[in-house]
């Protein structure tokens, strides 16, 4: 089973900035596979087009075969979604945005404690459940984003640079998590700008240049070649 392939994407903005220039991409179930790429080269506009976020301009999006423009709904079921920015309630209280994000996918409330008590754990927020959003640090934040994209148990999870501006211990922590994650079947897509980051945790490597992807390939045969 494919979780994601996509045929000659392209974006561009309306203030003419041409994005996307025809990505072809597909992604296999189970894999964990990196976007790698300077800012600015179309990471985040590629990852906002699969999680409906952006509108394409043209070509296709299909997430465990649930085409974008046919079956929208079906489709963002199957993803949970990272962003760069913080952008929960800041007065929220870090078990709240959990349930209440569950609510958003029909997950009755009990069913959501139970599941948001099992993320909580495990990213090590448990202790910080009844504080509001704004009085973590930004690691607990970032952890907090990670367990609200996983409360309808997505099987495709995009993160978009989860490990930008975090210190090396989380950072390695949660590299540990995902990769855990992963062995557990959710197929993960991460962005990154670390070759570093890409090496340790993924089967499979994407770098996009100018909104080109110029190279696609096993991380081992990327490897090789250097
Ligand atoms: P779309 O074509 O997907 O509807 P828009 O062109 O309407 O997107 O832009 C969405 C928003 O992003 C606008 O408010 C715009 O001002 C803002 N924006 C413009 N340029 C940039 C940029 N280079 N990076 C990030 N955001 C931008
Ligand atoms: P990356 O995630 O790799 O840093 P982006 O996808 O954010 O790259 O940006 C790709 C290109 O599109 C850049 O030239 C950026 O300035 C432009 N861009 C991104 N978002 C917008 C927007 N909302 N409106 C206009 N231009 C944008």
């Amino acid at each position: 089973m494919k979780a994601l392939e996509i045929s000659k994407l392209t974006k561009s903005y309306k203030n003419g900035v041409q994005a996307l220039h025809g990505i072809d991409l597909v992604v296999e179930e189970g894999d964990f596979y990196a976007l790698l790429g300077h800012n600015g080269a179309g990471k985040s506009t590629t990852i906002g087009i699969i999680s409906s976020l952006v509108n394409k301009t043209s070509g296709s999006v299909k997430v465990f075969g649930y085409d974008l423009d046919q079956n929208q709904s079906a489709l963002k079921q199957h993803i949970g979604l990272v962003p760069q920015e913080f952008n929960f309630n800041q007065f929220e209280k870090v078990q709240d945005i959990l349930t209440n994000q569950a609510g958003y996918y029909g997950i009755p409330h009990k069913e959501a404690l139970v599941s948001a008590e099992k993320w909580l754990k495990k990213l090590d927020l448990w202790e910080k459940r009844d504080q509001q959003a704004m009085r973590l640090s930004g690691g607990m934040k970032r952890r907090l984003m990670i367990a609200r994209a996983l409360m309808h148990n997505p099987k495709l999870l995009i993160l978009d640079e989860p490990t930008a501006g975090v210190d090396i211990e989380l950072r390695r922590s949660m590299w540990i998590f995902l990769q855990e994650l992963n062995a557990q079947g959710t197929t993960i897509i991460l962005t990154t700008h670390y070759l570093e980051e890409a090496e340790m945790l993924c089967r499979h490597i994407g770098i996009i240049q100018q909104g080109r992807l110029v190279v696609n390939m096993p991380m081992k045969d990327l490897l090789a070649k250097l």
